[in-house]
């Protein structure tokens, strides 16, 4: 087997870990450090804490806080000037994948003009300043990826800048405030990303166990965390779930779910997360046909009984009616619901296998077959 996986930057996890923030970060040699946050997580008690943090170990903190969803290259070139412009020596990101994002963005400009887009899938830049990662999603693994995903607002485009962070403070207390919806898609995102991880062709060893591990915890505690955000126990598994995810994608990457989620996402600009969970069960049952012992690791990980006899086929109808269940119970939208019209839907079938995501896809597919999934999706899940 030829394969690599990285070792991308230290975790300090745990309750209460994030009064250890401004240590960490002043260990790190950084006397100024720029907060790159947004509206939502700026209002928290977490971030708060974080930032009481930093100012009690002495440092210099300003803040830059207007980060908005998959955050664009203007805001990501607008951070970059005010890092160099304020002479930052350290960045601490505290938020969900678009802070985070965006913070390794504001990196990568910090010794390099201008703009990001410059360094779009450009790993060659001079190197950035100490930057740590603060998640409060569970949902992006963001922390422990190589990649930040940027808006590139010219071509219409999601695109990455090529960035690790130094390391990263995960503290699941920084979970309990996210919103019941943002919880479930969140969720569902991490399970899509750790079944597609583990069937996907790039698959290693480390993310084998990793992902398995995530789709374990995902779904035994994906449904308490939405019903009770306030489930200390339930925001924990699911922060562990997210980072394993991530440090298991960075490698293995996702293949067809999401591809279809980020084609079907840039025509009808719906939620991310709840179009994983709409392809996934569908995309379950082709890994059954593509890589059927593969598939039967996410069953057990799932907790999916399979019976002895029971076909690769049936494996995958299993796993699929699983996972629809889990989506029902927290309240994943039908593409009906989400206003998709189903022919509209089916027609982006050829569009697919442009996405980045469909080079990992274990079998190579014909445009009627991913017309196929399509239709599935919309009418299997009502
Ligand atoms: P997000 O960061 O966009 O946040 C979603 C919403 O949740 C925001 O309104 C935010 O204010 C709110 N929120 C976040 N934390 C909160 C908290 N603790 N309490 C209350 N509200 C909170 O969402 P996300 O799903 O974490 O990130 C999505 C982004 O991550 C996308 O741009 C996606 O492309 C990117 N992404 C990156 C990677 C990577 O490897 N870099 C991987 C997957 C996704």
């Amino acid at each position: 087997m030829l394969g690599k996986y990285a070792q991308t930057c230290p975790v300090h996890f745990g309750r209460g870990a994030v009064a250890a923030l401004g240590g960490i970060v002043k260990d790190l040699g950084v006397s100024h450090v720029l907060v790159v946050s947004d509206p939502g997580v700026a209002a928290t008690k977490g971030y708060a804490r974080a930032v009481e943090s930093l100012k009690s170990a002495g440092l210099a903190v300003t803040e830059f806080t207007k980060v908005a969803a998959d955050p664009s290259d203007t805001l990501v070139n607008e951070g970059g000037a005010l890092a160099r412009s304020g002479k930052v020596d350290g960045i601490v990101a505290i938020g969900g994948g678009s802070p985070m994002d965006a913070a390794k963005g504001i990196n990568v400009l910090i010794h390099n003009d201008g703009p990001v887009n410059a360094y779009l899938g450009n790993p060659f830049y001079k190197p950035g300043v100490p930057l740590v990662m603060v998640p409060t999603t569970s949902g992006t693994g963001s922390e422990n990826t190589s990649v930040g995903v940027i808006t590139d607002t010219a071509k219409s485009i999601k695109s990455a800048v090529i960035c690790n962070a130094t390391a990263a403070v995960i503290d699941p207390e920084m979970t309990l405030e996210v919103p019941p919806m943002v919880t479930a898609n969140t969720g569902m995102d991490v399970l899509a990303q750790a079944a597609e991880s583990l069937t996907s062709k790039a698959q290693n060893p480390m993310s084998t166990v990793l992902a398995a591990d995530a789709v374990r915890r995902v779904v035994r505690w994906l449904p308490v965390a939405v019903a009770d955000g306030a489930n200390y126990r339930a925001r924990e598994e699911l922060a562990i779930a997210s980072n394993f995810t991530g440090i298991a994608f960075n490698d293995a990457l996702v293949h067809l779910g999401h591809a279809i989620a980020h084609t079907v996402g840039a025509k009808f600009h719906l939620t991310h997360g709840s179009l994983c969970a709409l392809a996934l069960p569908e995309v379950m049952k082709y890994a059954a046909t593509a890589v059927p012992d593969r598939l039967r690791m996410v069953a057990e990980a799932a907790g999916v009984h399979l019976a002895e006899g029971d076909s690769d086929e049936v494996a995958g109808q299993k796993v699929a009616a699983a996972f629809r269940a889990i989506a029902k119970s927290i309240g994943i939208p039908s593409f009906a619901a989400l206003g998709v019209d189903r022919k509209a839907l089916v027609a982006l079938a050829s569009l697919v296998p442009s996405d980045a995501c469909y080079a990992f896809v274990p079998r190579e597919m014909t445009v009627s077959e991913i017309e196929t999934i399509l239709a599935a999706a919309y009418d299997n899940y009502q």
